[in-house]
């Protein structure tokens, strides 16, 4: 059972929209409707806006320490009710529930992270060049806060926002995925039992296009922060720009993987078959272009199939289930394409290649041979679960086929060779550069990307710096 009665939060009120309409959420993994969600009509996005302009007041005049202590208490709240919180997510994402879990985990720990990382906006004193004078710089919120969020990630794309916000003493307006919106909807209840007051935090849904013009058409939100694909970054970005608002854009990604020659073979292997096929491919920094070291294919396309073929399928609800279906059937066509194209132009494919079943919207994981670097998938993000693989000869080829795309969020890098590595990592264009592991998000480091893969960071002291602004006072 579905356990999230799906709400909009404006001004500190659970409600429906005013006008009554909504659309039907769909669980992937078995294509059936688990409830129906709310449409926030124009006026209730007014609502909103004149509740995050009232909540920014409200917070910003709270210290940072009484900030902490709501967020503490909120983040104490997330991982009490995580188990509940996980089965939303599963049931509306379709990710294993040991990732969801791990999700809802990785949640907590980002709100406390920002809740403490709120007390140390610290500003800092100038010597001044006249006697007499003081010159101070202070860090100051920057105002109310539209977030906007993709559905891979339903809790971490929407809480690095909240927490992001609210600890640099924001208010914030987040508009979650549609396709996922229940874990949303618990974290604001969350918040809401930790004593938020009204209007700090609201959640609105709606048809996305609608929702973000008219809350970026707006004067009263400073800040927008987007998780979610490059096209619509671009267009957000446009939209921010007559008002001026500040914008983080973390946005789509193509991860080239380099196996060098001296790499690790199983170590890698073992890393590289996890990641790819971790929430179906559904994953912005997924591994994406894989180039081996020629001298290496060979064994390196036998271990990634046998591993492939191990993975275990089905409703992320199941124990045992590695990974879980598609978000929509349209994902289902998307790599059906992709593997056509590829194909056509001379790629083998080991093994997938193919949609599973036809309840529910799973796809086999895919491992394509010898891709030419003119096939869609080598250019194109797939956002799912293909691998498509080639061999490179030297250093400098590499390098350069991997920094080819415009994209530039996170690159990987497999050698033994701590000098190589160095050279490689240097290289790399990209905002994260994995070497011999894929971890590239924590709570206390920056992640974000570089080029059309969006820019500003979330995490990490950058991630609270995003939602500061710097008054400079002189004072005699
Ligand atoms: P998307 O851009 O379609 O949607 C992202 C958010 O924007 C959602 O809230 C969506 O409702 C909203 N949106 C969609 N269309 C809109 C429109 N026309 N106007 C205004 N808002 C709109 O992205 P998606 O398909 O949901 O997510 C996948 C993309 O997100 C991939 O490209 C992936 O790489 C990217 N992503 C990036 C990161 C990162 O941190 N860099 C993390 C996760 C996902």
């Amino acid at each position: 059972m579905y356990l999230e009665k799906l709400e909009l939060l404006i001004d500190g009120v659970w409600r429906q929209g005013s006008t009554g309409a909504g659309e039907d959420l769909i669980n992937p993994a078995t294509a059936q409707t688990i409830a129906r969600l709310p449409h926030a009509s124009a006026a209730d996005l007014d609502e909103a806006l004149a509740a995050s302009a009232k909540g920014f007041k409200v917070w910003k005049a709270m210290t940072a320490i009484q900030r902490f202590a709501v967020m503490d208490k909120a983040a104490d709240l997330i991982e009490a009710r995580k188990a509940e919180i996980a089965r939303t997510l599963t049931m509306e994402n379709g990710k294993p529930l040991a990732e969801a879990l791990g999700e809802v985990q990785f949640s907590a720990d980002v709100t406390r992270w920002y809740a403490e990382e709120g007390k140390r906006a610290y500003g800092r004193i100038v010597p001044a060049r006249l006697p007499g004078v003081r010159q101070m710089v202070f860090k100051e919120p920057v105002g109310p806060v539209a977030g906007f969020a993709a559905w891979n990630f339903p809790a971490s794309n929407v809480i690095r926002k909240i927490a992001g916000a609210l600890g640099a003493g924001c208010s914030i307006i987040i508009k979650p995925a549609e396709e996922t919106p229940g874990t949303a909807v618990a974290f604001g209840r969350c918040f809401q039992d930790a004593g938020l007051p009204a209007g700090v935090l609201n959640i609105v849904f709606g048809v996305p296009a609608e929702v973000s013009s008219h809350l970026l058409s707006s004067p009263i939100p400073r800040k927008v922060s987007l998780t979610g694909s490059t096209a619509v970054g671009k267009l957000l970005q446009k939209q921010a720009a007559d008002t001026l608002k500040r914008c983080t854009m973390e946005l789509g990604g193509h991860s080239p993987v380099i196996v060098h020659a001296d790499a690790n073979l199983e170590k890698t292997l073992d890393t590289v078959v996890a990641f790819k096929f971790r929430n179906a491919g559904q994953v912005c920094t997924s591994p994406t272009r894989f180039y081996v070291h020629e001298s290496l294919y060979e064994p390196f396309i036998d271990g990634f199939a046998t591993r492939t073929r191990r993975i275990r399928i089905g409703n992320g609800l199941d124990e045992g289930t590695q990974m879980g279906p598609m978000i929509a059937p349209r994902r289902l066509d998307v790599m059906d394409s992709f593997v056509a194209d590829a194909r056509a132009k001379g790629a083998e494919i080991v093994t997938g290649g193919e949609r599973i079943g036809n309840q529910g919207y799973f796809y086999a994981p895919t491992l394509m041979k010898n891709v030419p670097d003119d096939a869609l998938i080598m250019s194109e993000e797939p956002f799912g679960p293909l691998a498509p693989t080639t061999t490179f000869s030297t250093f400098d080829e590499v390098i350069e086929r991997a920094n080819s795309l415009p994209f530039g969020l996170a690159s990987f890098v497999f050698t033994q060779n701590g000098t190589f590595a160095q050279k490689t990592e240097m290289a790399l264009e990209a905002g994260m550069v994995g070497v011999n592991h894929m971890m590239v998000s924590t709570a206390e480091t920056p992640f974000g990307g570089i080029n059309e893969s969006g820019y500003g960071s979330e995490s990490g002291i950058e991630g609270l710096e995003a939602y500061l602004r710097t008054k400079f006072v002189t004072e005699i």
